[in-house]
Formats: C-alpha cells, structure tokens, sequence
C-alpha cells in the first residue's frame, strides 16, 4: 500500500513581501522551506508505516517548478521513501481547483493509495481547500483537521477531529484523504543520515502528459479564480465632487442643499 503525503513550498515564515515598480507582489528573496504545516503530515505518515501491517511505502509529491524539491527533499531527509515532483509549464497560474486536479492525477497514477495525507493549509495562499478538493476528486473520505488517528486496519480508520466545539470522533473507510493539525504528533527534525540520503535521491518529474493532464483543466485555463481578477479590481465608475467653501459651516450647508437635492435625506 502507498501512503501519499502532498506538500509544497512556503517562503520561510520570517518572509516580507516586496512589491517591485510594476507592482508584481512577491517573498523577494527569502529562502523556501517546506510548508510547516506539512511537516505534521509527513511525521503522521512515518508513523502510520510502522503501524500498519504489510509492505508499506509512503511517498511524497508536490506539484511545482524547482523549488518544489526544497520540500521533497526536507520530507525524504526526515524519513519518506521516494519523490515525486509534478511540474509542466502549463500548470503556471494554477488556482486550488486545477491544483487538485493535478494532483489527484498523480495519486491515481501511483495506484494502491490507501491515505492521502495534507497539512493544515500553506502557510502563503491559507486556503485550506486543495486537500477536500482532492478527496472529492479521488472518492476519498475526507477527513480534515484531524489530531488524532486512534485506529487503522486495511480497511477503516478511527479518527478524533479537532474542531471548535470539541473533538469529534469518526470513522471512514480507506482510502482515506486525512488533513492533519498541529498537535497530532511532534515532527522529528531530519538525521544527519537523511539529509545524505535526501542529497542522493533521485526526484522524478512528472509532466502533464506523463499523468494525462487535460489542457483545459490545469493552469490558468482550469482554473475558477484568477489572481489578476482579485488583484484588479474593476475601474470605478461614477464622479465625484468636492465640496468646497471658505468656511466648514459653509462646506456643511452646501453639502446637506446637495443631499437634499438628491433626495438622499
Ligand atoms: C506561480 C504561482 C502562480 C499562482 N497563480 C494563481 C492564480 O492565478 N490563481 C489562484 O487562485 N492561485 C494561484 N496560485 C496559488 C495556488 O493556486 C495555490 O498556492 C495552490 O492552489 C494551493 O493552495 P493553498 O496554497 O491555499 O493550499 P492549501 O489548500 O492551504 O494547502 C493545503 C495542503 O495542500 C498542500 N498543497 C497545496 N498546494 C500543493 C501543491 N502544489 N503540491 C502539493 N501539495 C500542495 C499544502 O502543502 C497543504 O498540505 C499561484 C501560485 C503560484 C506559486
């Protein structure tokens, strides 16, 4: 069975965003890490291959340009089997929706996923979406939030979500989408032997065409939200008229004449 973790990179969280002439917003050059919620996800997995019976591997993958393989190789120092980065130019400008369709593709591709694991969200876009989005994809059981997994054979989990009203306690089939919080586990910090190994592993790429990526759902094209449309706004319509007078009374009057006129009071 494969334990699939998904992760991307972050900018460290000490990053400040730098806004150039043109007004193109990003971390300047801050270093990458690997997302720190991920590294929940990535410990959960470890553990979860020593408990669970049977040939297990657990496989991490991100979909993103190079500097993707700061967070694969942090997860393969910390103990992962092997790496996967998805990345083609046409997935550039690829909002949540065309992400999880990414990435779902590739989880199909490993074949025999019993669990998909995600952080809590990306500490840079916070949208909290791509792992339900996945489940959806998959016909997974989406479980997010989750702190603790009680149980686990072949077929089924028990899990204790952590929500604001308490912790809930749930069982769902395999496979399973899971959304793991802070305080599941405490995530080891990479050996010194893992480090070594993550300079040596290999990272294979897989393109949009290795995983069988429709054109019109990836990038900009398969996706519902675009930054531009959130970044700029529509131009306003309407004037606007400044009231001017010697005195503030005199502003005042004009300006209650003006929105009597307009029936406004
Ligand atoms: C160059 C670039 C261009 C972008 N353009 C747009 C755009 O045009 N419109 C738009 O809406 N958004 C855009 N984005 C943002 C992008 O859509 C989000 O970063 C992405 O969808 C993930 O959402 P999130 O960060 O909120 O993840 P969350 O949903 O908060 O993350 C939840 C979990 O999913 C994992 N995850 C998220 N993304 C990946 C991934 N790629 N691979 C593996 N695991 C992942 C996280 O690590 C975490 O464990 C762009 C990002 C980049 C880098």
């Amino acid at each position: 069975m494969h334990i699939v973790v998904c992760t991307k990179q972050t900018p460290d969280s000490a990053a400040k965003l730098a806004v150039d002439d043109a007004g193109h917003v990003s971390w300047g050059d801050s270093p990458i890490v690997i997302n720190p919620w991920d590294e929940y996800a990535v410990e959960e997995a470890l553990l979860l291959k020593d408990r669970i019976d049977g040939d297990v591997q657990v496989v991490v993958i991100s979909m993103g340009p190079e500097e993707a393989l700061e967070a694969l190789k942090h997860a393969i120092a910390m103990g992962c089997d092997r790496a996967i980065r998805i990345w083609d130019e046409a997935f550039a400008g690829s909002d949540t929706l065309a992400t999880s369709y990414v990435l779902a593709r590739a989880i199909e591709k490993i074949g025999d996923v019993g669990m998909v694991l995600f952080g809590k969200s990306a500490i840079d876009s916070q949208t909290g979406q791509v792992a339900v989005a996945v489940a959806r994809r998959l016909g997974f059981s989406p479980l997010t939030n989750v702190i603790k997994i009680a149980e686990i054979d072949g077929a089924s989990m028990t899990a204790e979500r952590l929500l604001e009203e308490g912790r809930q306690v749930v069982q769902a089939p395999l496979p399973a989408v899971v959304g793991t919080t802070k305080g599941i586990n405490e995530p080891r910090y990479p050996s010194f032997m893992g480090i070594r190994k993550a300079t040596r592993a290999e990272y294979p790429l897989w393109t949009a065409g290795d995983i069988g990526a429709a054109a019109d759902k990836v990038g900009a094209a398969g996706s519902g939200v675009r930054w531009e449309r959130i970044f700029a706004p529509p131009a306003r319509e309407g004037s606007a008229e400044i009231v001017a007078a010697d005195t503030v009374e005199e502003s005042a009057r004009i300006l209650v004449d003006k929105l009597l006129a307009e029936k406004v009071i």
